[in-house]
């Protein structure tokens, strides 16, 4: 993939992954044009229709005709936002890129003090939620409880707060490039790959219309994700553990055994035996699960499929 033709061109490079996103499509472009056209840079924007059932992508094609600085990639089926992302970042031309929901819950005004940082030498800047009122308390309470979880587990710390909202420079655009991994929490990735970073705080907006596409169980799976794809201290832990219970059996044989010998005394050996058996069971079944979690995660990565399959492009050069 050679970018490095085009790069000089485009200055920005506006990613979105949209999808069932027809509520909200027009007013996306409009806010975000609205935006680019104040600030005098070349920019394209690349949406990515990560196989919405709805009419976005009818939509999309509709404003990337009479302008074709809007492009489109569009998925053969749903893919996740992760990859949506990834898949922008492959196709994207522009020095650097911008990530931004298309549900205007990050507010675009904030693109112009991203690139004036970048233009300072920070390769990432990202977005930081003030304050989460647009959350509901639950989503607000699990939100900060993974974020210091993720933090204590993981080797790659990630600031609080941050999402996808950021703009990544030419540096971070090809390190990223590079990760290859299908399995991906990209708000690890972007720290993963270092670089110098700054945050820009700002108070995250309800969304202009339409509904989140997250539910609870697809969060609590991105949770999962992003630990077990920056840590393997969960795998690592059990080790520990499985050698905490040996030291116990081998005290409690030695007890037995004193016990028998020296005092005369029979154990009860009907308990002993159903506790034992209970204990290290569970631990056994425990650390069979989390092993699996891993596993099927290098099976994942070992079957080497594409990371997405693209249906259609426009305003676009096919790969
Ligand atoms: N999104 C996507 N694929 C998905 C789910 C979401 O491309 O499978 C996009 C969605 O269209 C939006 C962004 O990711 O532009 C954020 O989604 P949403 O607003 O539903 O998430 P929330 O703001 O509730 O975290
Ligand atoms: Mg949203």
């Amino acid at each position: 993939m050679d970018k490095n033709k085009k790069t000089n061109k485009i200055e920005l490079s506006i990613i979105v992954a949209m999808y069932n996103e027809e509520a909200v499509v027009k007013a996306f472009f409009e806010k975000i044009l609205s935006i680019l056209t104040k600030m005098q840079v070349t920019y394209e924007i690349i949406c990515v229709d990560d196989g919405s059932t709805d009419t976005t992508l009818s939509l999309l094609y509709q404003f990337s005709v009479p302008n074709e600085q809007i492009k489109v990639i569009s998925f053969s089926r749903n893919f996740g936002k992760e990859i949506a992302l990834s898949a922008g970042l492959d196709f994207a031309n522009g020095q650097a890129v911008i990530f931004i929901d298309a549900d205007l819950q990050d507010p675009p005004e904030l693109i112009e003090q991203f690139y004036a940082l970048w233009k300072e030498g920070y390769e990432n800047v990202y977005g930081t939620r003030l304050t989460r009122k647009s959350d509901s308390f639950f989503k607000k309470t699990t939100a900060t409880l993974f974020y210091s979880i993720f933090n204590k587990l993981s080797e790659t710390q990630m600031p609080s707060n941050a999402g996808d909202f950021r703009l990544i420079g030419p540096k971070a655009i090809k390190a990223l490039r590079r990760i290859r991994e299908k399995r991906r929490f990209m708000k690890g990735l972007y720290t993963w790959v270092g670089f110098r970073s700054i945050s820009v705080p700002y108070e995250r907006q309800k969304r202009v219309a339409g509904h989140s596409k997250f539910t609870f169980w697809s969060l609590w799976n991105f949770a999962l994700e992003g630990i077990t794809s920056h840590s393997s201290i969960l795998m690592r832990s059990w080790t520990y553990l499985g050698l905490i219970s040996v030291l116990l059996a081998i005290i409690l044989a030695i007890h037995l055994l004193y016990d028998y010998v020296v005092s005369n005394n029979n154990p009860n050996g009907f308990y002993l035996t159903i506790l034992t058996i209970l204990f290290f069971g569970s631990v056994q079944i425990t650390s069979l699960g989390i092993i699996g979690e891993y596993i099927s995660r290098i099976h994942e990565e070992v079957k080497g499929r594409p990371l997405y399959i693209v249906e259609q492009t426009y305003n676009l050069e096919e790969e």
